[in-house]
């Protein structure tokens, strides 16, 4: 057993090797079912411990199979890790207080009957979601180490000593929100000195408990930060670090480089700092001489195997300049899948370019042993990626006529009347298409079989469509079991994987395809569908694509092009697509971008060039389009905070957002946008069915920001996750309100 260290004695030694996070959701997404059941009341909470248990002494075990020396805990959750720490800290909002921690914790995470959840919202650059904690004036903060403690004790029971992994004080509270009620100027981070007490106070509680070292997260210090930030950070690892009973901290960083945090950090009395090598630099490394460099060098965010030269070359020259270094990863494995020696399906030449998360661990462990050994001593060596031609980088859009003379061209083909409804693309997903779905790839049924189900679900939405009134019809994507993976699955240079599934959030998973090629369409992919669905009415029907930004930022892509190039081939895709969709006769076309704030930088100095070269692509994408054909665009608007500009400047001839949660704000922001503008009046999240008195009302609102000629009626977003009952009902009371305020126009 380690012995608790305290602050004079001399450091204790860090491991060789570590990894700063694992994935927690199971390799078969044990987690996701065991939730899913308790949730539904199908089993109990003793089920649901057991499974969690279960799960978590098996990446113990495995991590120490695979000789990892820093093995982490406190990883695990139910849910979300900030949530975790929000429990942690006892910052659980009143209205969720529960004599059962496990009703409160899911209420904060899901909602409960009449409680809306807390919101939810993406972890940094990435496509994880985190609960977003309220933190008040009058938060009274309270330590309840439960977790963390009992998570070290499973791992002693099997021989295994463990560093708990906690969201560090600094980034917790720049991730929370202000409480409601809060005054105004209130900050979270003002209450930063009663939450280190708690830290304070847990720091003893695990030197107590004789752990040895402890791991906080601190990756918003990758980001700009204000002075004001920075002496904060610099105050409470002051502060931590001058506890007489602790253990060694080490403080992880990553998603980029630390730039003017790393002094700062520097300066504070904590043993080891890790520090971001793939995404970010080394900087001023000098300055942690007397500290232990977690460096991560191996990639945690993509899927290729680890250039290890590079690597080791990376090690020596951060040991040269800061003395102890250790083999890491650059952030967390959760953005990985498990194990892709389970990937059979894979073209071996491609499966053996590839790591997840198992493979991972084991580049760290012999990374750590070159770097002991020196040169000489062997790990796998990365295969080179098989000779492809490099395509250029950004195509200049050239400009579609300006937005008048478009409409024009559209207003004379289309014949639209004013407040045209529509919906966002997608209809319910049955059980049945997904049966059938599963059923096809198996071999259980033919490809004849599947498609006469398709034909059928659209011939259902289409007489659905045009029984409510819509105008401009879609034809529900029934064919696609993702909006990115079924165009990776039809275009050249991707791949998709059967059991590569990465958390989204709570029991949500993906499976993110692998771009691993240069990027070509080989023929069209939606067309004969759209074609199907027009064929089946005289009212226009949307043809529905995915943008190449989205498509790229929801899959493991490439590392040897810049990814501006690579989302530049995609656009050639995509727009070879939009004009095959034009010649089938398709006369509205909307291409979905609900990732465009996803992939904007973290540090403002990336920001501009991003942006300028994402929406390039988009408009490269839809610029080959006819004045009379109608682009429209969609984004989900929680997520357009920051690129107002670029939404405007994607120069869609109609943008639908969301705008259930921020209406005035949205209507003050996108409404003088000039062209065509969907603010959303139906909550697709929530199973409520607005009435039509309601819906009328927030059309008459949002015709106080858009003029009449320019507003469209539409949902919030798509509506595959709603029933047909619900779906129906909605958008007749959506058609109702359009056309009782029509009259009044
Ligand atoms: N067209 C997609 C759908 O309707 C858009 C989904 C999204 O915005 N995330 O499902
Ligand atoms: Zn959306």
């Amino acid at each position: 057993m380690t012995s608790s260290f305290s602050a004079s004695s001399f450091p204790a030694s860090f491991p060789e090797s570590t990894v700063l996070g694992y994935p927690r959701i199971g390799p078969d997404r044990e987690l996701k079912r065991a939730l899913e059941a308790y949730w539904e009341g199908r089993s109990d909470r003793a089920a649901l411990e057991r499974t969690a248990r279960r799960l978590r002494e098996d990446t113990w075990r495995r991590l120490a199979e695979l000789g990892l020396g820093g093995l982490p805990s406190n990883t695990f959750s139910y849910y979300d890790h900030v949530l975790d720490t929000a429990v942690l800290l006892g910052a659980v909002p009143e209205r969720y207080r529960n004599d059962d921690d496990l009703t409160a914790y899911f209420a904060m995470a899901r909602g409960a009957e009449g409680l809306p959840p807390l919101r939810m919202t993406k972890w940094f650059d990435t496509n994880y979601h985190y609960i977003v904690p309220e933190i008040g004036p009058d938060t009274v903060f309270s330590l309840d180490a439960a977790k963390p403690l009992s998570e070290v004790r499973e791992a002693r029971a099997l021989g295994l000593e463990t560093r708990p992994v906690l969201v560090g004080p600094v980034t917790f509270l720049l991730l929370s929100q202000a409480a409601p009620g809060s005054p105004d100027g209130f900050a979270p981070l003002d209450r930063l000195d009663d939450v280190v007490e708690v830290y304070e106070r847990l720091l003893g509680a695990l030197a107590a408990e004789g752990v040895g070292w402890v791991q906080l997260d601190e990756p918003a210090l990758v980001a700009d930060r204000t002075p004001a930030e920075l002496a904060a950070v610099e105050a409470a690892y002051g502060r931590l670090g001058g506890l007489a009973e602790r253990p060694a901290l080490l403080v992880a960083t990553y998603f980029g480089s630390l730039g003017e945090a790393l002094p700062v950090l520097a300066r504070t009395p904590v043993e080891a700092v890790a520090l971001d090598l793939v995404r970010g630099t080394a900087g001023d490394v000098g300055l942690l001489a007397g500290k232990t460099v977690v460096a991560g060098v191996v990639p945690g965010r993509d899927v290729w195997r680890t250039d290890r030269d590079r690597a080791l070359a990376t090690l020596h020259a951060v040991r040269e300049r800061a003395g102890r270094v250790v083999a890491g990863t650059s952030c967390s494995l959760l953005h990985v899948p498990y194990d892709v020696e389970r990937e059979t399906g894979l073209d071996p030449a491609l499966r053996d370019r590839l790591a997840f998360a198992e493979q991972k661990v084991a580049e760290v462990v012999a990374l750590a042993a070159l770097l002991a050994e020196g040169p000489g001593a062997d790990a796998p060596r990365r295969p080179a990626p098989q000779a492809q031609p490099l395509a250029s980088g950004a195509r200049a859009a050239e400009g579609r006529a300006p937005y008048a003379v478009r409409a024009a061209a559209q207003a004379e083909r289309l014949k639209l009347p004013l407040l045209p409804v529509t919906t966002i693309g997608s209809f319910p997903q049955t059980g049945e298409l997904r049966r059938a779905r599963a059923a096809l790839a198996a071999g259980e049924i033919g490809e004849e079989a599947y498609e006469s189900l398709v034909r059928a679900e659209i011939e259902h939405v289409i007489a659905v469509q045009e029984r409510l009134g819509l105008d401009v019809l879609v034809h529900g994507e029934p064919e696609r079991n993702d909006m990115v993976q079924y165009f990776a699955e039809h275009l050249d240079g991707f791949a998709v994987t059967r059991h590569g599934w990465v958390q989204s959030y709570g029991s949500r998973c993906t499976r993110p395809p692998i771009l691993h090629g240069d990027v070509r369409r080989p023929e069209p992919i939606t067309v004969r569908w759209a074609r199907y669905a027009q064929s089946l009415t005289s009212r226009p029907v949307k043809g529905m694509l995915t943008g190449p930004v989205t498509i790229v930022a929801w899959s493991f892509v490439r590392d040897d092009l810049p990814l501006r190039d690579v989302v530049f081939q995609v656009a050639d895709a995509v727009r070879e697509e939009v004009r095959d969709l034009e010649e089938a006769g398709i006369g509205v076309v909307q291409v979905d971008e609900p990732a465009l704030r996803e992939l904007l930088p973290l540090r403002r100095d990336g920001q501009a060039a991003y942006l300028e070269w994402a929406v390039a692509a988009y408009r490269w994408a839809t610029s080959g389009a006819a004045d009379h054909t109608q682009i429209h665009t969609h984004l989900c608007y929680s997520d357009a905070d920051q690129i107002l500009a670029a939404i405007d400047a994607l120069d869609a001839d109609v943008t639908s957002v969301e705008s259930a949660r921020s209406r005035g704000r949205v209507l003050a922001e996108v409404g003088g946008f000039g062209r065509g503008l969907g603010p959303g009046v139906y909550d697709i999240h929530s199973p409520r069915v607005p009435g039509a008195d309601e819906v009328e009302r927030l059309l008459e609102e949002a015709l106080r920001a858009v003029p009449a000629d320019r507003l469209w009626v539409n949902p919030d977003c798509g509506l595959k996750t709603r029933s047909h009952e619900q779906v129906e009902a909605a958008l007749a009371n959506v058609t109702e309100a359009a056309a009782r305020l029509r009259e009044r126009l």
